[in-house]
């Protein structure tokens, strides 16, 4: 009962890591406190400096609401309803991947050529395919002001999520939510074509941790019978789209180097660099034009 959570913050964050932990979830401390200060709008610093702070009522409900979902398996983010992203927070809808910390590596990857674009045309453009909540394309708008982008994605959910996104950061004035199936309704040139495409082999999906699971939609996973459908695919339309000196970036399973190296080199492109994420895996590979 919700009554029966303690009324003042200390205590409170306390009985909240207490039922997470109980409930076996990896890291009850940290989900305890984003859950208990996203909902109660306090810091916390705020937490150490005055545990007696009384919290109201209806805000108790609310934690208590969020800390039954969270025992239930619901991720984090997922009952926030947004993730941090480079720096910058992006709403998730359940049409939406959530942004992972991986996906940081693309946009690492890729800022360097982004600014050097930017500097000698004036202009970067940017097409993000699969755009989700519009992470890569809004973290690279966000630091590079002279970018703009498209972010395409076959999910209407998804893009007004980005879109929405994008007004909140106020970079809507820089990007354009485009629905499509890959390239179909795409016109223009590219410098940079971008993208992290469900990547997952079908009948893998249902090995996946429960969090993603049962949370992330499977549009955004599932990646055909070899996970690799959507590399063909870039790989056989991108040429029509991109600038003669640009780039696609990729990002890709950690098992999936070779072959997805080997599905572009096939198709007259080549290697720009291969980036592994935090974790030390392959994670994003770069390719170049060979000819224009
Ligand atoms: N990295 C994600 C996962 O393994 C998959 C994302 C994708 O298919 N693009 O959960």
């Amino acid at each position: 009962m919700a009554d029966q959570l303690p009324e003042t913050l200390g205590p409170l964050l306390r009985e909240a890591q207490a039922r997470l932990a109980a409930a076996a979830i990896d890291d009850p401390a940290l989900d305890a406190r984003l859950i208990v200060e996203h909902f109660s709008g306090t810091t916390r610093t705020q937490a150490i400096a005055d545990p007696e702070r009384k919290i109201d009522e209806s805000t108790i409900a609310a934690i208590f609401d969020a800390l039954r979902r969270r025992a239930g398996g619901e991720p984090v983010h997922r009952i926030l309803g947004y993730r941090e992203f480079y720096g910058l927070r992006l709403s998730v809808s359940p049409e939406t991947l959530e942004p992972r910390p991986d996906t940081e590596t693309l946009v690492e990857a890729m800022l360097p050529f982004v600014r050097a674009v930017a500097v000698q045309e004036g202009e970067c453009r940017i097409l993000d395919l699969g755009t989700g909540t519009g992470a890569i394309a809004l973290a690279l708008l966000s630091a590079v002001p002279a970018a703009i982008a498209t972010g395409v994605d076959m999910s209407a959910g998804a893009l007004a999520t980005a879109g929405r996104n994008a007004r909140q950061l106020g970079l809507a004035g820089r990007f354009t939510a485009l629905q499509s199936d890959w390239f179909e309704k795409v016109s223009g040139r590219y410098h940079v074509i971008a993208a992290n495409p469900p990547y997952i082999p079908s009948e893998d999906i249902g090995n996946l941790q429960d969090e993603v699971r049962n949370f992330d939609p499977h549009l955004a996973l599932d990646g055909g019978a070899d996970g690799l459908n959507p590399y063909r695919i870039i790989a056989a339309e991108a040429a029509r789209f991109l600038e003669t000196d640009g780039r696609i970036a990729v990002e890709i399973g950690h098992t999936q180097h070779d072959e997805v190296s080997g599905i572009f080199a096939a198709a007259g492109y080549m290697p720009g660099g291969a980036f592994r994420d935090l974790g030390g895996n392959d994670r994003v590979i770069v390719f170049e034009r060979t000819k224009p």
